[in-house]
């Protein structure tokens, strides 16, 4: 059956990044055979000043109906002084809850030709690939009790719930494992398990998970460490998999390392593979409607989609050989350009991934 896919524009340069990602499936359709629908719908800030609301029903029963979810992104100076209720972010994350998207994919690959960017040697990134598997509906932000109470001292006390179910440790898990047996099928899976009774059962739950998947190497370790690690010596890990607070903190860690915002997509799926394909970086208003973002994290961003929703690997390989190929042809936009290079615009830099693909 012909897969569908929603197209979320969203805010400020989400319209224009997103123009350019759908370049690339219109080639993948007309050139290589990709039997899918797109439609196109309002989410976000543009969505309020439609309809009153940030995630209208129309754009949900879409997102329903959808295989897999192009999302720019959201937001804006504009919505700023909105009531918090229908703030553009909260369309965001009321199809992260509509559509029970748990499991966050966030890789941090470092292209040698950008290496230059980070701020950490070069020899300590070059080549890094890492995945991390954060657990995006559970967790301390989700746990009940939750609020700020008054004790019987008079002084306010401000408290949260950790807690996570076999289910939800075991789900992740399995995302984790099989997304590794497709890379280095290695896993190392971050806990506090020395101190939280809640990330001991996690621990718990990934070694037993662990056995389903024998040819995946499973590690342990705790959060601070990792944390050390992934500026010490990041190229040590493959796939890590952890909690939704843990994985907040360690991506946007792991993405820094690559020191470019604009070149990192992001995975959000459901338990069937259904996902919500988006760049990390939000709507960018300060470069909005200049046509100078870099559209590549969201071109990448359908690469994902191929490999986890479409299982269309080799075209998802296609594009990220293209990406590779306008970077060895020293194309940049403004955000990574240096010294040597040709700055192109952000449509320039679309069509430049479209005729590398053919
Ligand atoms: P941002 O990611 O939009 O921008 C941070 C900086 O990076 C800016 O200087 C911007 O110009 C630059 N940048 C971002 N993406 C770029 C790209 N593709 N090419 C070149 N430069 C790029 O973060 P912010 O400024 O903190 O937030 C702006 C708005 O975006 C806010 O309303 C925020 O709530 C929203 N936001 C949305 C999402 C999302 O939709 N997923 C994520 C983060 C922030």
């Amino acid at each position: 059956m012909v897969k569908k896919i929603l197209v979320l524009p969203g805010d400020g340069i989400g319209q224009e990044i997103v123009a350019e990602a759908v370049k690339v499936i219109d080639c993948l359709q007309a050139d290589f055979g990709l039997d899918v629908e797109m439609e196109h719908a309002l989410v976000g800030g543009t969505a309020y000043d439609d309809s009153g609301s940030p995630l209208p029903q129309s754009t949900l029963d879409l997102a329903r109906a959808a295989d897999a979810l192009l999302l720019g992104a959201v937001g804006g100076y504009k919505w700023e002084s909105l009531d918090i209720a229908v703030r553009p972010e909260k369309g965001l994350l009321g199809l992260r809850a509509e559509l029970e998207l748990f499991a966050n994919l966030r890789p941090a690959i470092l292209y040698p030709q950008l290496a230059d960017a980070s701020t950490l040697r070069s020899e300590v990134v070059s080549g890094l690939d890492i995945m991390i598997v954060r657990e995006l509906t559970g967790g301390i932000y989700f746990g009940q009790p939750r609020g700020v109470r008054t004790l019987d001292n008079g002084e306010k006390q401000g408290y949260n719930t950790l807690v996570y179910s076999e289910s939800e440790i075991r789900r992740i898990g399995k995302v984790a494992f099989d997304i590794a047996a497709k890379r280095d099928s290695r896993v190392c899976s971050v806990d506090k398990a020395n101190v939280l009774e809640c990330t001991e059962l996690w621990r718990e739950v990934m070694t037993e998970e662990a056995k389903a998947h024998p040819d995946i190497e499973l590690s342990h370790m705790y959060v601070d460490n990792a944390a050390m690690q992934l500026v010490r010596a990041p190229k040590q890990f493959d796939v890590m998999v952890t909690t939704n607070m843990f994985g907040d903190i360690l991506s946007d860690c792991a993405a820094m390392l690559t020191g470019s915002i604009g070149m990192l997509p992001s995975a959000s799926l459901d338990a069937n593979s259904k996902g919500m394909y988006e760049p990390i970086h939000g709507s960018a208003p300060d470069i909005a409607g200049q046509n100078i973002a870099n559209p590549l994290a969201t071109i990448l961003s359908v690469a994902m989609m191929l490999r986890y929703t479409l299982d269309e690997p080799a075209m998802a390989e296609r594009i990220e050989k293209a990406v590779n190929s306008v970077l060895d042809q020293k194309l940049r936009t403004a955000d990574i350009h240096s010294e040597g290079c040709r700055k192109v615009s952000t449509s320039e830099m679309g069509d430049a991934v479209v005729a590398a693909m053919r």
